[in-house]
């Protein structure tokens, strides 16, 4: 019969990671007791090692649902803690330590709860049992404990205690059972005594007739009795259990001396029931019935949330299929097919227009530098208004100057670190568009890919990085000493110059219409004609004007002093754009006049032949090694709780997922219980038998 149990242990404890208990569970033991009145030692007795946490000052505060499994053919005797993955453990005074480490680590302020710690035990010398052990019921709450730990524990035994759990009623002989508290708990929700197990420990106590007469209390009448035990360990078995020993057999044969001194009470004549094996049969014999009675309802409890489960993966998920690995799979394959779909429309056009971008901004700052920042005088405006033209620069191609300034501007922007610029320029979009895809990727729900993600492609890129920018610099070389500009070439820069200009014109005005939309018109105006009579000095400003002048505060100097050279740079820029439009620039041999063209057609050299090595050295490398280097990172490497974990990231793929496990997990035990029908069937058939 004993088989029967086993089996249905394993379904309550599977039942158990389905969740949620009311019908959806068989019942077990629990256990309850005052503190001291030798639950735990009654426990041990049946375990056979001590292993439950001592102390004074501690006390139990979670439940121990506890599975006793008989293993008749392995001598090993071991604890282990299901939800923690620790392994066996064989060192029962560990399972003791891990139990203690586990109670302390309840908050003192929330005393007890009800989340409980598993243990399983398995040895040739146990039952095949489920046990719950709960904090032992207190008196008065000790100094150190809050004043509701009294009450907190008696509603969470309640919760415990109640049908179809059979309840082992713990006292002590020595304390009259109208105060037991276990009793009284038991009472309350099982006042006909049905389901009710009375232990009284510490028989030794008491004088043997007392013993006999609380064995036999009529006024707690139980149905499955009581029975008398004596659990001390014995000095010496104590000894044997820290060295690893079984104790059962010490604690036996030390309270079968007591009982046998007293035939006359509890001899073989007695009528009442003492003894530890006694009170193991009596545990076995009671679980199984038990547990035999529910399967029935707990089988029809199943089959209802069978097909609620069933009905709600129709409806929400359309009977979809998932697992932790398949969404990942998914999920890696989506990517892919996305950073494709990029890498189809990222390649040299695009790198070569981004760095060209860069570097005419490059080329705007050197002309800035090198030609526009000189008071407005050195670039001779002879009388704009009536010839434009003569606006330019007088840059005859015959002078030093002249040539020295370009050929100095030229060199500043070929030895600017062509290399590592156009390196970081592509590198950081490349960074930027994995980012963009990683957002709208479902990887966005999990930080924990999205790292690995991110680690993939700075790690290809930062690989990449030197050879690719020493590369690019060795290229770039020859533009250091000598270039030369092609007639259409140079028609190309003016054009594209031009359009450079006028967008930089734009950015002037707008930052310009900024300043005065913030002040008001009227007021910039008046503070940028104070800025420019300090300018032309006919005005003396203290201290730098940190403290305001002329009736303008620090601040509105600074806008006008902003506004101003906006303006300059606007009027520089229009200029120089007429200047490109005129007659002389159209001719590459007027490059003196014409420096921004000539430094447009060096940057355009540039910006070609970096390109041709970006592309091979970065780009090409990174489109092949990225997906590779995804595989490795995401799939390959991965084990199954770390998909698992990845997966449970997302709330609706948890969702999801718990819904099939726990569909899976029903359909499970419904098999399990039709087949212990089916078997219980044949025991029955077997023992009818003649
Ligand atoms: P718990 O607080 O209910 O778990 O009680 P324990 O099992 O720790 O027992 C409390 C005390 O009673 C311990 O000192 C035990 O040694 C002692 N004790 C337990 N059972 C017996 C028994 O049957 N006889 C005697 N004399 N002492 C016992």
């Amino acid at each position: 019969m004993m088989v029967l149990t086993r089996k249905m242990i394993e379904i309550r404890n599977m039942l158990n990671t389905v969740g949620q208990g009311g019908a959806l569970t068989l019942p077990s033991i629990v256990v309850i007791g005052s503190q001291s009145s030798g639950k735990s030692s009654v426990l041990e007795a049946i375990v056979g090692h001590e292993f439950l946490p001592k102390g004074t000052n501690m006390v139990t505060r979670r439940p121990i649902e506890l599975t006793l499994i008989n293993t008749p053919d392995s001598q090993a005797e071991y604890g282990e803690f299901p939800a923690l993955g620790m392994g066996k453990i064989t060192d029962f005074s560990q399972i003791q330590r891990t139990l203690t480490d586990l109670n302390l680590a309840v908050p003192v302020e929330q005393c007890v709860t009800d989340d409980p710690i598993q243990l399983s035990i398995y040895s040739p010398h146990i039952p095949d049992l489920s046990l719950i052990d709960l904090p032992g019921y207190i008196q008065v709450s000790g100094k150190d404990q809050p004043p509701e730990l009294k009450q907190k524990i008696v509603d969470l035994c309640d919760k415990y205690i109640q049908p179809p759990n059979v309840i082992l009623a713990i006292s002590a002989a020595d304390v009259d059972l109208a105060n037991s508290t276990a009793l009284r708990a038991s009472r309350r929700v099982d006042p006909r005594g049905e389901r009710t197990i009375g232990v009284i420990t510490k028989m030794d106590l008491v004088d043997p007739s007392r013993g006999v007469e609380i064995l036999s209390d009529q006024k707690y009448p139980l149905r499955l009795g009581y029975v008398g035990v004596v659990c001390r360990i014995p000095q010496t078995a104590g000894l044997f259990s820290r060295s690893g020993h079984n104790i059962t057999s010490a604690i036996v044969k030390n309270e079968n001396a007591y009982f046998s001194s007293h035939p006359t009470q509890f001899g073989p004549a007695s009528s009442v029931a003492v003894g530890t094996t006694n009170l193991r049969h009596k545990l076995m014999h009671v679980l199984e019935q038990t547990m035999a009675a529910s399967l029935a309802g707990t089988r029809d409890a199943i089959i209802q949330e069978l097909e609620e489960a069933t009905y709600e993966f129709k409806v929400q998920y359309n009977d979809r299929p998932l697992s932790a690995e398949s969404y990942l799979a998914e999920s890696l394959d989506s990517f892919k097919h996305s950073f494709k779909e990029f890498s189809e429309q990222f390649g040299r056009p695009q790198v070569r227009a981004l760095l060209k971008e860069v570097l005419d901004q490059k080329v705007m700052d050197l002309l800035a530098k090198r030609y526009w920042n000189k008071p407005i005088e050195d670039l001779s405006p002879v009388q704009p208004e009536a010839d434009p033209l003569s606006a330019l620069p007088k840059a005859d191609p015959g002078s030093l100057y002249w040539q020295r300034k370009l050929d100095a501007s030229t060199s500043e922007l070929t030895k600017l670190g062509v290399g590592r610029l156009a390196t970081t320029v592509v590198a950081s979009e490349l960074q930027r568009h994995v980012d963009s895809l990683i957002a709208a990727s479902t990887f966005a729900a999990h930080p924990y890919a999205q790292r690995a993600i991110v680690d993939a492609s700075s790690s290809i890129l930062n690989d990449r990085f030197y050879s690719t920018s020493d590369q690019v610099e060795n290229c770039i070389k020859p533009f250091k000493f000598e270039i030369e500009v092609e007639p259409n070439e140079w028609s190309k820069g003016r054009e594209n110059v031009g359009r450079v200009l006028k967008t930089e014109l734009r950015a002037c005005e707008a930052a310009q219409k900024r300043l005065e939309d913030s002040i008001g018109k009227k007021r910039l105006r008046d503070v940028m004609g104070f800025v420019d009579r300090v300018r032309k000095g006919d005005v003396v400003l203290e201290g730098n004007g940190t403290g305001g002048a002329g009736g303008f505060s620090a601040d509105l100097l600074q806008k006008g002093r902003e506004a101003s050279f906006l303006r300059d740079r606007a009027d520089l820029i229009k200029m120089r754009l007429m200047a490109v439009k005129a007659k002389q620039c159209a001719n590459p041999k007027n490059k003196y006049y014409c420096p921004e063209v000539f430094l447009d057609v060096v940057a355009d050299k540039l910006t070609s032949t970096a390109v041709l090595f970006l592309n091979v050295e970065l780009l090409s490398e990174f489109y092949y090694n990225f997906p590779r280097e995804l595989d490795i990172r995401l799939g390959r490497h991965l084990d199954h709780a770390e998909i698992e974990r990845f997966a449970r990231e997302d709330p609706k793929v948890r969702k999801h997922l718990d819904l099939i496990k726990r569909k899976d997990m029903l359909e499970m035990v419904l098999q399990k219980i039709e087949s212990l029908r089916q078997l219980e069937g044949r025991v029955k058939q077997h023992s009818q038998l003649p």
